[in-house]
């Protein structure tokens, strides 16, 4: 097979084969944007490597001849004494891993060809330095020496000649110190480092690949279920330099800004410096804007190249840039990663010019950031201590106690406790205290530094750049002119103000939140931008979605909240709560009943309370239907706890003391009902069976609310819905039931009663028979957690923290089956009932209500799977309609 594509042989829409970074520099060329040439080498060579350990045997040969082909074009060849080519070689997956991943410079140089670049005497700080970086890098990267030793000798250098930073070390200094790591490497490897250009080539390329599975590599992609088989391309392209001088330098750049979305040129520049210096925060950078007076010819060619990018592909772009004497190139572009807050305001903007469709907006916006908008935000009213400020790079509010190094942040997070990382910089190294933390907080490095942008790709709380703050790792503080700040202190980070406050700030809702709250008109031209951005949205996800989205409430509150928030009904109104409180004494009594006369008179009690409750909903939810589930858990939840009871009745009689003749009753019931395994017990409908006059009493209670509501003028909608249904004849009897007390109702009290008698679909069994059920059912609905349970045989309570990151790590999943449905398991269930259900009672109306209704990816599946409706918690109703929106897209 081919397994290198010259950039002129590639586009965009190779990214699977020649990741991100490689299908865009081919795009850019193709464009005929000033891209230095190269030539990439695809994933499928990396998935060979990494399975066999093995490069495939054709991949020398490819690469040789790509790279002579190179040489001709350059006229110059890799590593050649009096003026080299020198190469990067640069790692690019199918998605952006941000720094996760090797790239190293610089390739060619060696001890001879150091000298021909720099053949004049104002290039041989230059060639030092680059040569400096080679030997460092490959002798990390490459040959795996401990990156901090070469950190020690350089700034062991430093310190001696008291140099602030890089720049200042002088040519000499960079001679010895080339010296210095190629002994290093020696000492710690046995081996010389390699002076043979194509051997570095050849190495680069192998070290690439296998940092597709470093430790910082499979974390990440873990983080953003990214699947670990992918594999990363390698790009290997011509260097440009600029590190030579101060007409030279390099910088990253938006085409909007990343974090509000208003569009302008936004990003950082360094002069003279190399573009890996701009990430790392190593020097601060100068606002992009600058190099309009710095350099006018190249600023302008940067702003037509990002005209034509943003024109092209008809969104945000991010761009690594350098410049050489003057001279612009354009080493890296990609649809950015952007804030929530910008994803809305682009989708909008780019509808408004005529640049995208609204269907193509709502692709462009998804659940998970309409979630971070409504989360909460700082209280503006009130003084606070500022600690700090700097830039804001990743918005939201977050609490937690500061923490100074990756692994503090961990272990603290394990034990529960809420931290703010704290660093000068990050790096990837820092990755899993980036997880951990509420909140990243660095002193050095703009909106486009590492932290910023793996924080904003996390959707993370970021403040970077704060440059007041003097963070001393080493003593576990930091400190401001005024404050010295020691770890464990809390503070409170506002990422999207760029603010740091000593202390716990108050917390408000976001004003998206108070939106949904509001529940009525379409924002006004004084509401914020963003509110308006995400009304529009989520109107066009109404208007093109096919499937209902109904809330899970079992109070009239969260029932009225969820109405506000656009619930279209409620999909399951749990009854077990109503059993709750002060009623307590009463289910105690139902369940100890001696003769049906004590339990009659229990439920009796029992029932205008539930009647109370349901026509409060009904009301709340007028004219919309509120699916109502009879009681579901087992008895002995409404009981004490039997070790607990044991326990008490075991002092007194120590004591000597004979016990209360009820506490004696109470425990011979637990006892008797106590179950190894409730969640496979007497529950559901099997309560229902068993229990007489259970399902009558509840019935009865919806059936009167129902009347009541109707005398009071209302239109209540109510359906009755069973529970861990197994077998037909279970919903059969107790769908006889229902329908006798309804009738008997009627009869009472002269109105017509029609309520929808349907089931839960939550037990294979009830899956795999869903062509029988459905004969006697009127709806469906999938209770999903119950189903994700039997279908895999574990329950969520007992195993979750046993091994489920076990199982992620192995990639036994992707993500917890609880958390988004597991299609090919639990999903194909839901297929067959579907099927067989809709075969048997064509139109039946289906619908889910277990928690993956507000799930994003679970709600795509449940549209392709033909429901009629999803049900999620009041809050998670508006992320609900827009994924809703678009899966219908
Ligand atoms: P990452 O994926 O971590 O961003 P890159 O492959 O983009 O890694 O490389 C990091 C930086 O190295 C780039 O931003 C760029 O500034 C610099 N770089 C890479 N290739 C070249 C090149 N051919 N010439 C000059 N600089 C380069
Ligand atoms: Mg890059
Ligand atoms: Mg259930």
């Amino acid at each position: 097979p081919k397994y290198v594509f010259d950039f002129a042989e590639g586009g965009r829409d190779m990214a699977d084969l020649l990741g991100g970074k490689g299908a865009n520099l081919a795009e850019m060329a193709r464009m005929g944007l000033p891209v230095p040439p190269g030539f990439t080498v695809t994933t499928e060579a990396c998935r060979v490597y990494l399975e066999t350990g093995e490069p495939p045997s054709e991949l020398a040969h490819q690469i040789s001849k790509h790279l002579a082909a190179l040489e001709r074009a350059a006229g110059r060849r890799l590593g050649q004494v009096d003026d080299p080519l020198l190469v990067s070689v640069r790692s690019g997956a199918r998605f952006s891993m941000p720094g996760m991943m090797e790239t190293i410079l610089d390739i060619g140089l060696n001890d001879l060809s150091v000298l021909g670049l720099g053949r004049t005497p104002e290039r041989e700080r230059f060639a030092w330095d680059s040569y400096r970086r080679l030997v460092q890098m490959f002798g990390s990267t490459v040959m795996g020496v401990d990156s901090t030793w070469f950190e020690d000798a350089l700034a062991g250098i430093k310190k001696q000649h008291h140099a602030a930073d890089d720049t200042q070390v002088d040519t000499s200094d960079l001679i010895r110190l080339v010296e210095t790591y190629k002994d290093l490497i020696l000492r710690v490897t046995g081996e010389e480092f390699p002076q043979e250009p194509a051997e570095q080539l050849r190495r680069a390329v192998l070290a690439v690949f296998t940092s597709w599975n470093g430790e910082r590599a499979r974390l990440y992609r873990h983080r953003e279920h990214i699947p670990h088989d992918l594999g990363t391309a390698v790009n290997i392209q011509t260097m440009v330099f600029g590190n030579l001088g101060p007409d030279s330098g390099s910088g990253v750049a938006f085409t909007r800004d990343p974090a509000t979305g208003r569009p302008g040129i936004y990003g950082d520049y360094l002069p003279n410096a190399q573009g890996e210096d701009v990430v790392a925060g190593i020097r601060n950078a100068v606002p992009l804007q600058e190099l309009e007076n710095l350099d006018p010819g190249s600023f302008g060619r940067l702003r037509d190249c990002m005209r034509q990018l943003e024109a092209h592909y008809r969104d945000l772009c991010d761009i690594e840039f350098t410049i050489e004497r003057g001279t612009l190139w354009m080493l890296q572009t990609r649809v950015g990663k952007r804030t929530s807050q910008a994803a809305f305001a682009i989708a909008g903007q780019l509808v408004d010019e005529g640049v995208i469709s609204p269907q193509e907006a709502l692709g462009r916006v998804d659940g998970e950031g309409l979630a971070r908008l409504m989360f909460p935000r700082f209280d503006s009213s009130g003084t606070r201590d500022v600690l700090a400020r700097g830039i804001p790079a990743s918005p939201g509010a977050a609490v937690g106690a500061v923490v100074f190094d990756s692994a503090e942040a961990v272990r603290r997070a394990a034990d529960g406790e809420k931290v703010v990382l704290v660093r000068q910089e990050t790096t990837p190294d820092d990755l899993p205290g980036m997880i951990a933390a509420e909140a990243v907080l660095t002193s050095r490095g703009g909106k486009t530094s590492h932290a910023a942008v793996v924080a904003r790709g996390m959707g993370k709380v970021c403040v970077c750049g704060a440059e007041e703050l003097t963070v001393d790792p080493h003593e576990r503080l930091f400190s401001t002119s005024s404050t010295t700040v020691r770890e464990g202190t809390v503070v409170s980070v506002d990422g999207s103000e760029g603010v740091v406050f000593l202390g716990a700030a108050p917390l408000v809702d976001s004003p998206v939140m108070r939106y949904f709250e509001a529940g009525g008109p379409p924002p006004g031209q004084e509401a914020q931008q963003v509110v308006r951005d995400v009304h529009r949205l989520v109107g066009q996800a109404d208007e093109a979605r096919r499937m209902e989205v109904r809330a899970n409430a079992d109070t009239p509150e969260d029932a009225a909240r969820a109405r506000r928030f656009g619930a279209q009904g409620i999909g399951l109104c749990r009854t077990e709560h109503m059993f709750l409180g002060d009623r307590r004494p009463l289910v105690e009594a139902m369940i100890l009943a001696h003769d049906d006369q004590e339990r009659e008179a229990a439920l009796a009690a029992l029932l205008p309370l539930q009647r109370q409750d349901f026509t409060g909903i009904l009301e709340a939810m007028d004219g919309l239907p509120v699916t109502i589930r009879l009681l579901d858990p087992p008895l002995h939840e409404f009981l004490p706890d039997l070790t607990e009871l044991s326990v008490r009745l075991a002092r007194l009689d120590a004591l000597g003391r004979r016990p209360d003749p009820h506490e004696t009753e109470l425990l011979a019931a637990v006892t008797r009902m106590h179950e190894e395994n409730p969640m496979l017990g007497l529950r559901g409908v099997r309560l229902g069976l068993v229990v007489p006059g259970l399902v009558a009493m509840q019935v009865r209670a919806v059936a009167e609310a129902v009347v009541a509501r109707t005398r009071a003028g209302g239109d209540p909608r109510a359906e009755i819905m069973v529970p861990l249904v197994d077998a037909v004849e279970e919903l059969r009897l107790v769908g006889e039931e229902v329908a006798r007390v309804l009738q008997e109702v009627s009869v009472e009290t002269g109105v017509a009663l029609d309520c929808p008698v349907g089931t839960m679909i939550e037990l294979p069994r009830a899956a795999l028979t869903a062509g029988r059920i459905a004969q006697d059912a009127q709806f469906f609905s999938f209770g999903t957690n119950d189903l994700t349970q039997t279908t895999w045989g574990f329950s969520r309570d007992d195993v979750e923290a046993a091994f489920f990151s076990a199982y992620l790590d192995k990639g036994i999943f992707r993500s917890s089956p609880f958390e988004t449905i597991d299609r090919e398991g639990v999903g194909r269930l839901v297929e067959i009932a579907v099927a067989e259900g809709r075969a048997a009672r064509p139109g039946l109306k289906i619908g889910v209500c277990g928690e993956h209704g507000g799930d994003p990816e679970s709600v795509h599946f449940f549209h392709d799977a033909g429901l009629d409706y999803v049900s999620c918690s009041p809050f998670r109703v508006p992320i609900a309609r827009l994924e809703a929106g678009r899966a219908a897209l």
